[in-house]
């Protein structure tokens, strides 16, 4: 930083493609700070470096950090650029402050820009300092392309192009970039494995009136796969040339762009006479609108998904009961829920690392038990387990808290409010389009009635077979309830609230729900149409939890119907002890 004149230098939990989850050869800010949490932004000065992350990070952070010179920076609720406002406070004026363009967001870049300009810092993005001193930097991935083909692909290519193309010129463009992972995964109908539990492979995306063309690294894609690709209109390219092809457009039609989608490089490496249109993804907002054929495999991934669930929670009860047995850890958890999935059919990997968290570790929101350090599951408490599965009919994410040993009146408290917070959520009707943070609130009232919050949103949209985290939607307090949040039929959220209580124990709650339109609402009512939540995951949620005295009978009748409904789909999938655990687990309260 000195010999290049930089006062400050920022790493943010980025990649060109502003993924959630990185490769190794982006990693930097855990490789420089030693915090392995998914996100953090990292600050260091001549005489200060810190990590900047959210609520769901701060104990991980504080276990990680300890004893270094890297400082935690709590990033409030709903304030996930604060460190910009640092900068600007901090920072004199005449200095510099550097970030490699390649893997910071446009939106941030502007937010930064501005900040810095206003004190008369400057902004350097041309840089990538990292390369210089991480002298073992791991390479890019290498995994080959595949095609996702029929019946899993509900829609040919062409098809989708064809959509998009139109969709690009209504919004006044004649070319489209695009950067992220998932959409270019789900416009062209295919899959990798480049990124660590999501399906996606490293690639660019040019949209052109006629051709497309991916920017992908030189054998990933196979022969045979590149000339179906041709003749469909898709041209590939190597994937270092994205940022000279872009800068060779010709300025003959603006280009489409969604800034936050793209990064700060990008945008720059666009010729200077190109206009700009700013606007999201039209794939983004497609892609999170399931179709009905999609909808039908989700919901036959989801039975496999539970059958697999019920053939584990049994083997943990036995487990768990067995006195002869060798102790039970954490670890041993992600092993056993994993392998209870991959046995069923069209299995792809898990969809993240599952969080098993026994008695206080299940108050750590985004724990992740490993060989190093994790907890024995023994005597009593409570046990929390959030995992899912990539498999070629959908995504699945699932949360579950189950007793160990003997459990209190505060703990089935706790259990009961959240599980009022999953019903008044997933019973809820709404009218199409309502902006998904407006949801938040509730599957929260019932929680804070007794004066209790959680620090996590209340869902997020899933993907079909792709990231178990996308957009639009967003059903969160720290998002703007901005009109492509809107919900729209299809879309695929999921519902876990939760209560922590640091040191003592974690509970969440979560399933999976598909937006449907309401029967007969559709047909220009005095209210226009009205959206309900089929509940797509199928799983017991574990009634020796409960305090059946606070729940109302609706409620109550909620959750004996959800049981009726995971038994009846269920039974089929399963035999023997699983079989015998489903019927005890789903009996009526
Ligand atoms: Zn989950
Ligand atoms: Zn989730």
């Amino acid at each position: 930083m000195r010999q290049q004149g930089i006062d400050a230098f920022m790493v943010p939990s980025a990649d060109p493609h502003l993924s959630e989850y990185l490769p190794q050869h982006w990693q930097g800010r855990e490789w420089l700070s030693g915090f392995t949490g998914s996100v953090g932004t990292f600050i260091i000065t001549a005489g200060f470096a810190g990590v900047w992350t959210d609520g769901r990070y701060w104990t991980q952070a504080e276990t990680e950090l300890a004893g270094s010179t890297v400082q935690l920076m709590k990033i409030a609720s709903g304030a996930s650029v604060q460190y910009v406002d640092w900068l600007a406070e901090h920072m004199q004026p005449g200095q510099t402050v550097a970030v490699d363009g390649a893997v910071l967001g446009l939106a941030v870049a502007r937010l930064l820009e501005q900040a810095l300009s206003a004190k008369n810092v400057a902004l350097r993005t041309d840089r990538d300092l990292l390369d210089q001193i991480w002298q073992d930097r791991p390479s890019l991935p290498a995994a080959e392309v595949y095609e996702l083909l029929p019946p899993y692909a509900t829609r040919p290519r062409a098809d989708k192009l064809a959509a998009l193309r139109a969709a690009i010129s209504q919004l006044g463009a004649r070319r489209h970039v695009i950067s992220t992972l998932d959409d270019i995964a789900w416009l062209f109908n295919l899959r990798g494995a480049d990124v660590n539990y999501n399906p996606v492979f490293l690639a660019h995306a040019l949209i052109d009136p006629v051709r497309a063309t991916l920017f992908v690294a030189d054998g990933k894609v196979p022969p045979a796969l590149q000339a179906v690709l041709k003749e469909q209109g898709v041209d590939l390219a190597p994937y270092r040339g994205f940022g000279a092809a872009l800068a060779a457009l010709p300025a003959d039609g603006a280009v489409l762009l969604d800034p936050r989608r793209v990064t700060y490089g990008t945008r720059q490496a666009l010729p200077a006479g190109v206009k700009v249109v700013e606007s999201v993804n039209p794939t983004t907002l497609a892609k999170s609108r399931k179709d009905e054929a999609e909808a039908a495999h989700v919901r036959a991934t989801m039975e496999q998904d539970g059958a697999a669930l019920c053939e584990f929670f049994c083997w943990l009860e036995q487990a768990l009961a067995d006195p002869q047995r060798a102790p039970l850890t954490e670890v041993a958890i992600n092993t056993h829920i994993t392998a209870a999935r991959a046995r069923r059919p069209h299995f792809v990997s898990p969809s993240f690392g599952t969080i098993a968290g026994f008695r206080s570790n299940g108050a750590i929101m985004h724990y992740r038990a490993s060989e190093a350090s994790h907890a024995v599951i023994e005597g009593d408490g409570l046990l929390l387990i959030d995992s899912g599965g990539q498999y070629l009919g959908g995504t699945t994410d699932i949360t579950r808290v189950v007793p160990v040993g003997t459990i209190t009146a505060e703990h089935k408290r706790d259990f009961t409010l959240v599980l009022k917070g999953m019903i008044a959520l997933s019973a809820t009707r709404f009218p199409k389009g309502t902006r998904s943070p407006m949801l938040d609130a509730i599957a929260r009232a019932p929680i804070w009635a007794a004066g209790i919050d959680f620090g996590h949103g209340t869902g997020h949209g899933v993907g079909f077979f792709l990231n178990v985290h996308e957009g639009p939607q967003s059903i969160s307090p720290s998002a703007m309830p901005e009109p492509h949040t809107a919900m729209e039929a299809g879309m695929i959220t999921s519902i876990e609230p939760g209560i922590y209580r640091p040191g003592r124990w974690g509970i969440r709650i979560e399933n999976l729900v598909l937006n449907q339109p309401v029967e007969g609402s559709a047909s220009g009512g005095e209210f226009g149409e009205f959206l309900r939540f089929e509940t797509l995951t199928l799983c017991p949620i574990d009634t020796r939890c409960l305090d059946l005295a606070l729940l109302r009978e609706d409620e109550r009748a909620w959750l004996n119907d959800y049981h009726a409904t995971v038994r009846q789909r269920l039974a089929p999938h399963l035999a023997g002890d699983a079989l015998a655990w489903l019927h005890t687990r789903t009996e009526a309260v």
